[in-house]
């Protein structure tokens, strides 16, 4: 594996743990502010997120490469409000998905075939978190940052399991 494909790779595995990192970070403020359901829903995502970096760090072991883990930023959660940290997560995937991209143009620069078929799989997975994190702020917008719809909705959260991430 070439050393940049491999310094990139190293890179993005850094920032799939950074997202896991906010997402834990997200769970205890929606748990704290009573939102069990938010909070199920987000550490499964923290799950999903640790997850993506694995894919990427079993990748380079394979590839006969070097890991190098980095040091991850503490998480920033600006809100305790639904909505609002809810933008939050979709800006999150919204630069997470940027990244990926910009990981595959180096991939096909790189005439890497091996990263760009496994990147394949991210990009189909940024477009249904996008799409669900979507939806989900979209209900919001609706329900607003308290009520019962906001009960509601805490509860559909609630449901969620691992198995169906
Ligand atoms: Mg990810």
């Amino acid at each position: 594996m070439k050393k940049d494909v491999q310094d990139a790779i190293n890179d993005q595995i850094r920032a799939e743990f950074e997202s896991s990192y906010t997402y834990l970070a997200m769970a205890a403020v929606m748990e704290s502010a009573n939102l069990k359901g938010f909070g199920n829903w987000l550490r499964i995502q923290w799950e999903e997120e640790v997850g993506h970096a694995m894919r990427l760090y079993d990748f380079v072991l394979q590839r006969g490469g070097q890991v190098e883990l980095k040091a991850l930023e503490k998480p920033k959660v600006s809100s305790k409000e639904p909505q609002k940290l809810f933008r939050e997560v979709l800006k999150m995937e919204q630069d997470n998905t940027a990244r990926i991209h910009k990981l595959y143009d180096l991939a096909v620069s790189e005439k890497d075939y091996a990263l760009q078929t496994l990147l394949h799989w991210f990009i189909d997975e940024q477009v249904e978190e996008e799409d669900i994190v979507d939806d989900i702020l979209e209900k919001l917008k609706l329900i607003g940052d308290s009520g019962p719809n906001l009960f509601l909705l805490d509860q559909e959260m609630g449901q969620r399991s691992p198995e169906e991430a």
